[in-house]
């Protein structure tokens, strides 16, 4: 196995806990989690930042990435101090239980479709060294994740790995989600990640979809790897090829499933995933 077996919150957000999620994912042999920082939030309700150290301390899971911190481009002052609040928070909270990642999300909204690239591009460039520099203290690296609807403002693979190219250091790189750039132009640009080295990519999401046209196609549409139509086994080869050892991330936000047993879901998702590690 090359890859390394990842589950992501997102997935039974709705019926589970951080709790829960870690037992279930100890017991179904994951390697990694990713925790969300709200269900982080809510497990401090009950617990301290030393009992999750604890658990990773005695346990073979291990934590890999926060998600997320979204919206991060183009902020009001206003929402600038949220963003950065929230990065404080979840380097704190890696720094204690030797989380290594932090998936930074861009900027979706009606206002973006009129940005150019070039605007996009500068501003990412500023936003992405300016979090870095707040987070390079404690250790922690951003991921940043493009998303290939019309709203976000870094949609694609290419546009992504430009700004990568400029800003160069290695606390910042790219959070692959096969989802999230299928929504671009279904993957038909996916030879790009042949010129991104392996030590760019700090996490795969590794999740597929409903055959939907692209305007339809949105987040509740995504299966459990194999049950769709993503060329999932084109993207891992791929990563392979580049000896690409980091998370194969289940990250799925389908209704439907959050509806069912976490357990149920959580043991389906190591099943349908493991053929691709
Ligand atoms: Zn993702």
């Amino acid at each position: 196995m090359a890859l390394k077996l990842c589950f992501n919150e997102a997935t039974c957000m709705k019926r589970s806990t951080l709790e829960k999620d870690l037992m279930l994912c100890e017991k179904y042999g994951y390697d990694l989690i990713e925790i969300r920082l709200d269900m982080l939030g809510d497990y401090l309700k009950r617990h301290t930042i030393d009992d999750l150290r604890e658990f990773f301390r005695r346990s073979r899971l291990k934590p890999w990435a926060f998600n997320s911190i979204e919206d991060i481009n183009f902020c009001t002052e206003k929402q600038w101090q949220k963003v950065v609040e929230l990065l404080r928070f979840g380097c704190e909270m890696s720094e204690k239980i030797g989380n290594p990642y932090l998936v930074v999300v861009p900027t979706a909204g009606d206002g973006m479709i009129s940005k150019t690239e070039e605007e996009v591009f500068e501003d990412s460039v500023d936003v992405l060294n300016r979090l870095a520099d707040l987070a390079k203290p404690y250790g922690v690296k951003l991921a940043f994740e493009p998303i290939g609807g019309p709203r976000w403002c870094v949609r694609s693979l290419e546009q992504c790995w430009k700004i990568m190219k400029r800003v160069d250091r290695e606390e910042v790189g790219i959070a692959l989600d096969a989802f999230n750039l299928y929504l671009f132009d279904r993957l038909n640009d996916i030879d790009i990640l042949d010129f991104i080295p392996s030590e760019k990519i700090f996490v795969y999401h590794i999740d597929d979809c409903e055959d939907r046209p692209l305007e339809i196609l949105d987040q509740c549409h995504r299966l459990f790897p194999g049950d769709g139509v993503i060329p999932l086994r084109r993207i891992t080869e791929k990563l392979k090829a580049k000896h690409y050892k980091g998370a194969a991330s289940v990250e799925l936000f389908r209704p439907e499933y959050w509806e069912r047993d976490p357990e149920q879901i959580i043991r389906i998702s190591a099943g349908k995933a493991r053929p691709y590690l």
